[in-house]
């Protein structure tokens, strides 16, 4: 069994959730589940990264800015690999360019190309845990880009492809899919399933649980997505 794991921002917020996330990626594999997790940057990071800059350089160029942003989900990285290693798991942390997700030269904005997950396999081959930074990858050029807000979620997506996953699960602060935001509208109700197009067109309509490319190359390449709470055990909704 194969299963690639997400975790979002407020997910990895302090390092109580880090623990928590680390406990529950543990457990998976010490019951013998090949485990590869991909993070996003803790709590509100790339929003401070990003006003950080701007105070530097109102008009910076879009190289230096992903260089800047994708160190966010490398401190994830290393942060949740270390929680591993806490818990007694070998664990290693792999930048985008390292997990061989290759995009474009689309800097801000970048779109998978290709991915080479050679490395990764070679890790999950001697009983590693792969925590892979999500939101970059490589150009051509060798230049680290990211993949757009959110973008996390589609570096899992890919991975999950890429390594022919058996499951691919999202955590995040919401246990699943709502019709409306659940944190505005406490009427809000949840999906048990939905399908990619209803998806798609809730993320149009300015839901914020999945990055939208994310989605897309779910359904390209036929795969469901768990989407579960990090904190409730709740049952969680499947896109797909
Ligand atoms: N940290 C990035 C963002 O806040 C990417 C992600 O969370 O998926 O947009
Ligand atoms: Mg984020």
């Amino acid at each position: 069994m194969l299963i690639v794991q997400k975790y979002g921002g407020t997910s990895l917020q302090d390092a109580g959730r880090i623990r928590a996330a680390a406990r529950r990626i543990t457990g998976l594999a010490q019951q013998g589940a090949r485990v590869v997790v991909v993070v996003s940057a803790q709590g509100d990071t790339t929003d401070t990264l990003i006003e950080n800059a701007v105070k530097i350089n109102r008009r910076g160029s879009a190289r230096e800015m992903d260089a800047y942003l994708a160190a966010g989900e490398q401190m994830s990285a290393g942060l949740v690999t270390m929680a591993i290693g806490a818990f007694g798991y070998p664990a290693v942390s792999l930048t985008g360019a390292q997990a061989g997700i290759h995009t474009d030269d689309v800097h801000g904005n970048a779109r998978i190309l290709r991915v080479e997950p050679d490395r990764i396999q070679k890790e999950l081959a001697e009983g590693k845990v792969v925590v892979v930074a999500g939101f970059q990858g490589v150009d051509q050029q060798g230049d680290i880009t990211t993949l757009g807000r959110g973008g996390s979620d589609t570096t899992a997506v890919a991975l999950a492809a890429a390594l022919g996953a058996d499951r691919c699960q999202i955590y995040t602060d919401v246990d699943g899919v709502y019709d409306r935001d659940p944190r505005i509208y406490p009427d809000a109700t949840r999906f048990g399933r939905i399908g990619y197009d209803k998806m798609l067109s809730l993320i149009e309509n300015g839901a914020q649980v999945l990055h939208d490319r994310s989605v897309e190359l779910a359904r390209d390449q036929g795969i469901s997505i768990e989407v579960l709470s990090a904190f409730s055990g709740n049952p969680g909704t499947i896109v797909g």
